[in-house]
């Protein structure tokens, strides 16, 4: 009987503290509780150049975890007091939602569809969708893939707005965009469907691949959070955040270093 106890009591103990969760970081519902943990967590691309990518040292870098460390400095002072999560375009909602991170900056597209479980911030960034082909490729626009085969990265907008536009097309998705832009490359399918400035980190220095210049969407890339009351200081602070740094120039002077504007 008393062993028992001691059992039942040590289990509860265990649920209570949360100790089965791989983090030691508490969850931050809202800003006070981010402000008291004195640092932000945010999850962020390691696939997808030159917006969340490894550098050669093994750091998270690009244009979403530099304007990651500047939300940082905004919010908690220091550019230092930024914790990196990887994400996928495929399990960032999830990350959010489970409390693994406290808002997701990870080229993600404002969509109605999406506001519907997120809240975001204003947009930092705008994208278009286009298509990267082959370079001997015969294609030439959205249209020319109709029954055949086109690339999307699960979780993506790209998804959607091929469906809607080609009826008829064969879509394959992968994980990440390394792994689709193999596919496109070994020959598994004529296109890659998906943001401009994605696509154009993939080719950089491929001659064997190309971007071509139609844009289909405009794609508004903002700071992602969970739904609900709790959210509004924080999206406040984040939103002030990105004026500022639109103001003076900060932003400008980051989309020039990653080659993005
Ligand atoms: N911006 C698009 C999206 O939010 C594509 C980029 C991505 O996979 O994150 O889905």
């Amino acid at each position: 009987m008393f062993k028992r106890i001691i059992t039942l009591l040590f289990l509860t103990a265990f649920i209570c503290c949360g100790c089965g969760k791989k983090e030691e970081i508490p969850v931050a519902n809202d800003l006070n509780d981010i402000i008291k943990r004195d640092n932000i967590v945010v999850g962020i691309k390691t696939d997808t150049y030159p917006f969340g990518f490894y550098d050669q040292k093994g750091h998270i870098v690009g244009y979403d975890a530099a304007l990651a460390k500047l939300i940082a400095r905004g919010i908690v002072g220091s550019e230092k007091k930024v914790k990196f999560v990887p994400v996928t375009a495929s399990d960032r909602i999830m990350k959010l939602y489970s409390g693994d991170i406290d808002m997701i900056i990870a080229t993600m597209s404002v969509t109605p569809q999406r506001k519907e479980i997120l809240d975001f911030s204003n947009a930092y960034y705008v994208a278009g969708q286009a298509l990267l082909v082959r370079s001997n490729s015969k294609i030439t626009s959205l249209k020319d893939l109709n029954k055949k085969q086109a690339i999307i990265v699960f979780g993506s907008t790209s998804e959607r707005s091929l469906r809607s536009a080609v009826p008829y097309v064969q879509i394959r998705g992968y994980k990440t965009y390394p792994d689709a832009f193999r596919a496109l490359k070994e020959g598994k399918a004529d296109a890659i469907v998906s943001d401009d400035t994605i696509l154009l980190g993939l080719a950089l220095k491929d001659k064997s691949v190309k971007l071509l210049p139609k844009r289909y969407t405009k794609e508004p890339y903002a700071v992602a959070f969970r739904k609900g009351p709790e959210s509004k200081d924080l999206i406040r602070a984040v939103n002030q955040v990105i004026e500022i740094e639109t103001k003076n120039g900060n932003l400008k002077k980051l989309q020039k270093n990653f080659g993005i504007k």
